[in-house]
């Protein structure tokens, strides 16, 4: 039976599963679950994808210019290497092509349901097993999995700023995860909020063709050179044949990579060295004393997420880009009027607003124990065991969870460790017999006591704002060590970590 079938004919109360797994989102975190799946011979697995192809964040932010901060050489699965990329920071058609290319490879796209959006999910305890239900194209489909993997992303909801009167701009708008490439901008008044890892990449790509440019810039973000550049075919040609050479290459990488920890947990004023490369890079950039100050943050580096780019201070320079450092007060109809009173004409807004990082509205639909959902259990803030396992949510497995991100290295290595030990837990559920595997709830409070205790020593608690904390001010969204630490942890889950429950009698 097709995917499509199985999920318009839910099996009836009482028999096994419809699949052992269910895997939400196909970018590198659902990939990976899903080709190690198949890897321990375990087939009985369907990916939900709300859109039209693999690749998530890689294939939503096609906006221009957008590319990996990371190398990709390390950027990329250690399992799945490539000795051809085109350049040191991969470029996200490259990203996207590349995923493709391996759901290809390794025959997923038969488990995948396209089009497809999780609607809601929900633990039957009695049953002990996942109720799915799944929204696509506008019909409802509902079926049963033994376990659930969530893989949907944490920069995947886009966010639009809470202005007054955004709604009722008659002008243009899209945000820069949705980018409208039918739009021309060509010659028009666009106005951009945000000065992100998004914005700082478009803004220099768009400037040019342009009419005028007004930039939003709410908080400014400390920024270093982006030594980036095209890999000689020579170079490409020795990778290919010297497969131990790219090895060594990745690995250097990745340990240059891993010093910056000393400075963003062990000891933040290690950071002062990068802030003197970042201000170096102002002095040189930028001319006018004015919009030095304006692009001069206040606050450590590495407290935010250090940005690379060689080419953001230019554009914002240019004759036709305005820097609007000044809060916006209201949005009206074909204008934005800043807090001094100021209002500029306006025919396109793009948002570069970012994501729902820590409060992912898919939170709000996950049911567990007691009917109660992620949302409301984490109202003060996410919380898991090593960002996989949730206390009241059994057999469910969440990657790029609670406190797994990285801001100085590739978030593939951290998706690959918790892959790597959600493959060995559902196999120690399959073996054992058991129905539920469960995070002990005293296992995961102690975690997240010492968890906090690290994360208030680290850079990120040196007094600045960021999307890394909920609302409360609780950093949630990282992870604050060395990721080898992070991996060696994942390693170590044992049954001293989780209850293993007996199975219901299935009928
Ligand atoms: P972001 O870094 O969260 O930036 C959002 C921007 O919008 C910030 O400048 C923010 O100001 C501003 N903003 C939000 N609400 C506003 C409002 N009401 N008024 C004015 N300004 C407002 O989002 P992003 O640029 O999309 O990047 C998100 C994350 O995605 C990155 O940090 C990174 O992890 C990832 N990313 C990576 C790459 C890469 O690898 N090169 C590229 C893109 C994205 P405040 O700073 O004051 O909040």
């Amino acid at each position: 039976m097709g995917i499509s079938e199985t999920l318009s004919n839910p099996a009836p109360i009482g028999s096994q599963p419809d699949y052992e797994t269910a895997i939400v989102g196909t970018g590198f975190g659902g990939l990976a679950m899903a080709i190690k799946l198949r890897e321990d011979g375990q087939n009985s697995f369907v990916v939900i994808e709300r859109g039209a192809s693999v690749g998530g964040t890689w294939r939503d932010n096609q906006y221009p210019g957008a590319a990996c901060d990371v190398p990709s050489h390390l950027y990329s699965f250690s399992f799945a290497p490539k000795a051809d990329w085109s350049r040191v920071y991969p470029t996200q058609p490259e990203l996207h092509a590349y995923l493709r290319k391996i759901a290809d490879e390794h025959r997923l796209l038969p488990n995948i349901a396209f089009d497809s959006t999780l609607t809601g999910a929900a633990f039957d305890e009695a049953r002990q097993l996942w109720r799915v239900e799944v929204s696509c194209n506008g019909v409802t489909r509902r079926f049963t999995a033994r376990a659930l993997v969530l893989a949907n992303g944490s920069l995947a909801e886009p966010k639009l700023p809470d202005v007054a009167g955004v709604e009722k701009f008659a002008g243009k708008t899209f945000h820069s995860s949705r980018w409208d490439h039918h739009y021309d901008l060509a010659g028009k008044r666009v106005a951009v909020i945000g000065s992100g890892a998004s914005a700082i990449q478009f803004v220099p790509e768009i400037a040019d063709g342009v009419g005028h440019l007004d930039v939003y810039q709410r908080t400014p973000n400390w920024i270093i050179p982006r030594p980036d550049r095209p890999y000689s075919e020579r170079l490409k040609a020795l990778f290919a044949k010297l497969p131990m050479l790219r090895r060594v290459y990745r690995s250097f990488i990745y340990w240059a990579h891993e010093a910056r920890v000393f400075g963003l947990v062990l000891n933040p004023q290690f950071m002062k060295l990068f802030q003197k490369i970042a201000q170096r890079h102002i002095n040189r950039q930028v001319r006018d004393p004015a919009l030095k100050r304006k692009v001069t943050p206040d606050y450590l580096i590495g407290c935010r997420r250090i940005l690379i780019s060689n080419d953001w201070y230019p554009a914002v320079s240019r004759a036709n880009v305005d820097l609007v450092t000044e809060g916006i007060r209201e949005i009206r109809e074909h204008s934005i009027i800043t807090t001094d009173g100021v209002e500029r004409e306006t025919d396109c807004i793009i948002f570069g607003t970012g994501f729902y990082a820590t409060e992912n509205p898919i939170g709000a639909v996950i049911h567990g124990r007691g009917n109660a959902t992620l949302a409301s259990e984490w109202s003060n803030g996410e919380e898991a065991y090593l960002g996989t396992l949730v206390k009241k949510f059994p057999n469910l497995f969440l990657i790029v969870g609670p406190n797994t991100g990285v801001g100085h290295t590739s978030m593939v290595f951290i998706i690959e460790s918790q892959v790597a030990m959600i493959r060995r837990l559902l196999a120690r559920l399959r073996r054992s017999g058991s129905g539920t595997l469960e995070v002990r709830a005293e296992v995961q409070d102690e975690f997240n006591r010492r968890l906090q205790a690290q994360l208030s020593r680290s850079v990120w608690s040196t007094g600045c704002k960021s999307w890394y904390q909920h609302r409360s001010g609780k950093i949630t969204a990282l992870w604050p060590g060395f990721t080898f630490s992070f991996r060696r942890r994942t390693q170590a889950v044992g049954e001293r970590d989780y209850v293993l429950e007996k199975p219901v009698a299935i009928a």
